[in-house]
């Protein structure tokens, strides 16, 4: 196994309000096996000496950061719907029609980009919540879960960890409308058959993994949430669910069975520490306390939520709660942990016109261990010993971060600052590149394929 030293010019450390200086971090495998920060007192009496085998890394280095939402075909639709008018359910519209050219070859090709380019902003874990499961009209393809299986592949390639959640999506509306047109591509039929499918699909690979999703309260009928919910429990794997993300889910869900989303949910046993909401924009108070209680996870997706019109969430009322927060880039609009990050902080700021409401390095967590953790990797997303050896080197000399005070770098930066990024052990990106994918090219090539452009 390889073993590195790495000496961190500044290095983020869990439980640390800011970056400590001169940090020794040594990796054997894909494993951190040391963290010795030199402060004078503890440098050797021949530190230069001792520490010249050492890869510097000048700059702030972060913990490998987890995008727990996305959906990657998504990616296609960036600088295609910004500029019109509409809401959620017109952008929808056009999502789908991106849908129609998708099949395994063409989704992994487009998954394989959208996942290195990830990795160029820092990301080292990814939370795929996967419904295009089956071929045009909802014609399972030869092997059921080849869709699956090209994602898991495109993480393979971009180098990065993947989670893949597995959704279940049976009906179009709250009161069982179903599906039709682009969505047919999406359902199983019934839970049991989904579980059926998705049971016989094991990722190929270290760096990946199971997991479920509930696609919402308008995709899977009240009486089938505890199968998929079960599935989940039986193998310990993580749960995930949209939630809330828009007032019309609210307004359905009370008219059809007399209560919040969330109160369905848990009425059907589908909230706790395993459990992930995506978004919560318009959650009630009472919704709020039943997440807390259940230590039900909320992943907020904001530079989404703002493209789409949806809303913001209560971050603060629910991370007081008890809430662990993560976040996710869902549609792409943006794939940039950093904007994630600070505009949780910032959109409260608007909100209260106060400023103020977490602190940094509570932002980290929510970017690095959080996320990772409601995608079941308990062991990333901290520069501690024994966790994975990702490392995120994000540079302090750039045009955004030249001059800033290293804790103030994480608020100041951009994806584009990331310089090298260390998953699992391995170099994937340096001097700001990605070392096996061509990223801009593979982009510009796959999405061309499933646009107009093409046509
Ligand atoms: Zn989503």
């Amino acid at each position: 196994m390889t073993s590195t030293r790495w000496l961190a010019e500044y290095a983020w450390l869990p439980e640390h309000a800011e970056p400590t200086p001169d940090v020794l971090i040594e990796t054997v495998g894909d494993r951190i096996t040391g963290v010795t920060p030199l402060t004078p007192g503890s440098r050797p009496d021949a530190g230069v000496e001792v520490l010249t085998d050492a890869v510097r890394l000048p700059g702030l280095t972060l913990p490998g950061l987890a995008n727990a939402h996305s959906h990657a075909f998504h990616r296609a639709l960036r600088g295609r719907t910004h500029g019109g008018h509409g809401d959620f359910w017109t952008w929808r519209d056009q999502m789908y029609a991106v849908t129609s050219r998708l099949d395994p070859d063409s989704y992994l090709a487009l998954a394989r980009a959208v996942y290195a380019e990830m990795a160029l902003a820092g990301i080292t874990c990814v939370g795929e919540f996967h419904y295009l499961h089956h071929g045009p009209g909802g014609t399972p393809y030869a092997d059921p879960n080849a869709m699956s299986a090209a994602l898991v592949e495109a993480a393979a390639h971009a180098g990065i960890r993947l989670t893949l959640l597995d959704t279940c999506y049976l009906t179009a509306s709250v009161d069982g409308q179903p599906l039709a047109g682009p969505q047919q591509r999406f359902g199983d039929g019934d839970a049991l058959r989904w579980a059926e499918r998705v049971s016989g699909f094991t990722p190929d690979g270290e760096h990946a993994r199971l997991g479920a999703a509930i696609h919402s309260v308008r995709a899977v009928p009240a009486e089938q949430l505890a199968t998929v919910a079960g599935w989940a429990d039986r193998r310990d794997a993580p749960l995930h669910v949209h939630l809330s993300e828009q007032p019309a889910e609210n307004d359905a869900c009370r008219a059809v069975h007399g209560r919040t989303p969330t109160g369905l949910l848990a009425d059907h046993g589908a909230l706790g520490p395993a459990t992930t909401a995506v978004h919560a924009t318009h959650p009630t108070s009472g919704d709020v306390t039943l997440l807390g209680e259940s230590r039900t996870g909320v992943c907020l997706c904001p530079t989404t939520e703002r493209d789409l019109a949806d809303g913001i969430g209560p971050a603060r009322r629910m991370a007081s709660a008890g809430i662990p927060l993560s976040l996710g880039s869902d549609s792409h609009a943006v794939i940039d942990p950093f904007e994630e990050a600070r505009a949780v902080e910032l959109d409260e700021r608007l909100r209260t016109r106060r400023r103020g409401h977490f602190a940094p390095a509570e932002l980290l967590a929510a970017a690095s261990a959080a996320g990772h953790a409601a995608l079941g990797w308990t062991d990333a997303g901290r520069i501690a010993v024994g966790d994975r050896a990702d490392l995120v080197t994000v540079r302090l000399d750039s045009v955004r971060t030249a001059g800033v005070a290293p804790a103030g770098a994480w608020f100041a930066a951009s994806a584009a600052d990331v310089v090298q990024v260390v998953v699992d052990g391995r170099v994937l990106v340096r001097d700001g590149r990605h070392l096996t994918v061509d990223v801009p090219q593979e982009l510009a090539t796959a999405i061309a394929e499933v646009t107009d452009e093409h046509a």
